[in-house]
């Protein structure tokens, strides 16, 4: 019930090079600190829900972006589930990479950016720091997110 809004099946991935000063999560840096789990075993535990809908967390999933574009394919075709996902990287720097880019087409809203110590506020939904924007990339019926900011995929 954290990670965005309603019910949530969450994957905290394990792998982050960030490494923010305050990380809330900084036992997932390490790749090695998670365990193995393949898309197919990952898609049966998100359609066993038919309420929630899917967070990609960690850790930072575009780390592993492959993968996760993948997974993000078939939650899209096979579901009609959202997928919310935060990143360290700025989706300016993801839209910059080849590979990277590629998951974006299946994220509904991406929160993007570092966390970053010295702004720190415990007010902010699904946020650390202001500096970290909510940004929807498919349309939202109702925001319940003050501040989400719209961008324009290049
Ligand atoms: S991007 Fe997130 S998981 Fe990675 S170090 Fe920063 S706060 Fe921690």
């Amino acid at each position: 019930m954290a990670d965005g809004p309603g019910l949530r099946t969450s994957i905290y991935c394990a792998g982050c090079r960030h490494h923010c000063p305050g990380c809330h999560n900084p036992q997932s840096w390490d790749i090695n600190n998670g365990h193995w789990m393949s898309i197919d075993e990952l898609m049966e535990i998100i359609k066993a829900d038919s309420i929630s809908n899917v967070s990609f967390s960690g850790g930072d999933p575009f780390y592993q972006a492959a993968a996760f574009t993948e997974l993000a394919r078939r939650i899209k075709a096979e579901t009609d589930k959202n997928i919310w996902c935060w990143t360290g990287f700025t989706i300016e720097q993801i839209e910059a990479d080849a590979e990277m880019s590629r998951m974006l087409q299946y994220i509904d809203t991406l929160v993007d950016g570092p966390f970053i110590l010295e702004q720190r506020d415990t007010s902010l939904l699904f946020r650390g720091s202001p500096n970290q924007r909510i940004i929807h990339l498919t349309p939202v019926e109702e925001d319940i997110c003050p501040g989400a900011v719209e961008i324009t995929l290049k």
